[in-house]
């Protein structure tokens, strides 16, 4: 079975379309199942125009709802996707305690003040060293799996967005962070949203795949739609990858329990 968790709502200000519709788009790629996990509210200092409001959460509940009653049977699942932050830990450790979801993802997004996956601030990446970037990007994702926040960790490699590569690469960095996150005991997605950036890779890459699957980190799958005809997008292209880093199971959450399910 398939599923895909990342997926997000209007409310978050930058996507389009209906839950119905992304639950109809999901049938038509023969997902066993999806789940929700729209950008988590959060102080309204950080990242506000990227995000619902907190009085706005109600309403995306109400989404999520309409939507697993459209879906007459086809599993929705309520997931969130929570930022790691430093400073707003307790923030979301408070926020995720108040609500039953069935799994939180933990992305980083931000280095310092720094939005580094945002287009506008891309000519940030000139102005620094790239192996300090990686450096400090892979230490926030240690530190987001140490918070016990999160049950997956989001896009794993994210600062690859736009194509920027150390040249010596990133695989030692990437095995420490995975360390921490099988220690942690949390899973990573696997993310097809890369293969529509500019880095034209799903994150993590198959190299990095197969350090995870060496070291047995429970995986999921997520396509980050943002339109409903991304559901499952690529999914045919990491199930190859799967098989090479040798998995033969994906996790299903429920009520934040992690459930391996046969993938073939
Ligand atoms: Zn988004
Ligand atoms: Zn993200
Ligand atoms: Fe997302
Ligand atoms: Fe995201």
């Amino acid at each position: 079975m398939l599923v895909d968790y990342h997926m997000h709502t209007y409310l978050c200000k930058h996507a389009n379309g209906t839950p119905e519709q992304y639950v109809n788009h999901a049938k038509k790629m023969g997902l066993g199942e999806i789940g929700f996990s729209d950008h988590m509210p959060m102080p309204p200092v950080y990242d506000l125009e990227n995000r619902m409001e907190e009085w706005q959460f109600p309403e995306y509940l109400k989404l999520v709802e309409k939507a697993r009653e459209a879906a007459a049977g086809f599993p929705v699942r309520l997931g969130i996707e929570g930022d790691y932050v430093p400073e707003f830990t307790e923030y979301v450790r408070e926020f995720t305690a108040n609500y039953n979801l069935d799994y939180v993802l933990g992305s980083v997004h931000y280095i310092g003040s720094w939005g580094f996956d945002n287009p506008k601030y891309l000519d940030e990446f000139g102005r620094r060293s790239l192996e300090d970037a990686y450096k400090e990007y892979f230490h926030l994702v240690i530190q987001a799996a140490e918070s016990r926040l999160f049950d997956i960790i989001s896009h794993f490699d994210l600062v690859k967005k736009f194509g920027h590569k150390p040249r010596r690469g990133y695989s030692d960095l990437a095995r420490e962070a995975l360390t921490a996150i099988k220690d942690n005991d949390l899973a990573i997605e696997i993310n097809t949203s890369g293969f529509r950036k500019p880095v034209k890779e799903a994150y993590p890459s198959l190299e990095v795949l197969k350090i995870a699957g060496a070291l047995e980190v429970p995986v999921t799958l997520g396509s980050d739609s943002h339109v409903p005809e991304d559901v499952g997008r690529d999914f045919d292209r990491i199930i190859p990858w799967l098989r090479e880093a040798g998995y033969t199971h994906i996790q299903q959450f429920i009520g934040r329990k992690r459930i391996p399910v046969a993938i073939f």
